[in-house]
């Protein structure tokens, strides 16, 4: 199977090319046809088998096909992962993705200062890649709307259960619009990520890779 194939536009072939991707992965394969076509989908795969392009790309592809209606920036699109490397290797693959292109992708993590998180929120994102804590801290400062996010992405579902982020994804969950596509990525499958998927996700296609 090749990258052409999968239903991305000329752009995003281009951004795969430049990032120097030759041939999509089993999880791209599967999953990237499927997001496109704007099913919910939940993803059991391990790090480095290339989650993040398979959400990322698709994500990126809907949002260039259908620009937001209304300035300013409204945040579009909100991805959750459960450490600092984590949020910042996403954001790298998405910046390379959406490269040419008028989105813009920022990152909200703890342990590095707030202040210029809260600026660069004012100013707007379309996509912004968030520890689920520090986005709570946001949050409850009037730094962030989420009223308009249409794709959220739980990435490493399992690992944010395990460092008790299961309150703060609750309560970010109730900010978001219930018309949104969701996806969610685990390395594992126990009962409370099912259960989370089951609240969370509206008819899941199932990949496993
Ligand atoms: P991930 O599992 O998303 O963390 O990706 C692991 C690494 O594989 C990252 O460095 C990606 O940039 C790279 N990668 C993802 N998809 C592909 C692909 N189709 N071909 C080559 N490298 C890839």
């Amino acid at each position: 199977t090749e990258f052409s194939t999968l239903g991305l536009s000329s752009s995003l072939l281009k951004a795969i090319t430049a990032a120097g991707y030759t041939t999509p992965t089993p999880i791209q394969q599967a999953a990237i046809p499927h997001v496109l076509a704007g099913n919910d989908l939940m993803g059991l795969a391990q790090t480095g088998t290339g989650k993040t392009a398979a959400f990322g790309l698709p994500l990126v592809e809907r949002l260039l096909a259908h620009p937001a209606a209304a300035a300013p920036r409204a945040t579009r699109a909100l991805i959750l992962a459960p450490t600092r490397e984590l949020v910042n290797q996403i954001a790298q693959n998405l910046v390379t993705f959406v490269k040419g292109s008028p989105l813009q992708v920022t990152t909200i993590m703890g342990g590095v200062s707030m202040g210029p998180q809260i600026k660069r929120m004012a100013r707007g994102c379309d996509i912004l890649v968030a520890t689920p804590g520090r986005l709570i801290d946001l949050i409850e400062r009037n730094a962030l709307r989420l009223d308009m996010v249409e794709y959220l992405v739980l990435d490493e579902a399992d690992q944010m259960l395990d460092l008790g982020f299961i309150h703060a994804l609750r309560r970010i969950a109730t900010l978001i619009p219930k018309k949104r596509q969701t996806l969610l990525f685990s390395a594992t499958m126990p009962k409370q990520i099912e259960d989370l998927s089951r609240s969370y996700l509206n008819d899941p296609i199932r990949v496993e890779v």
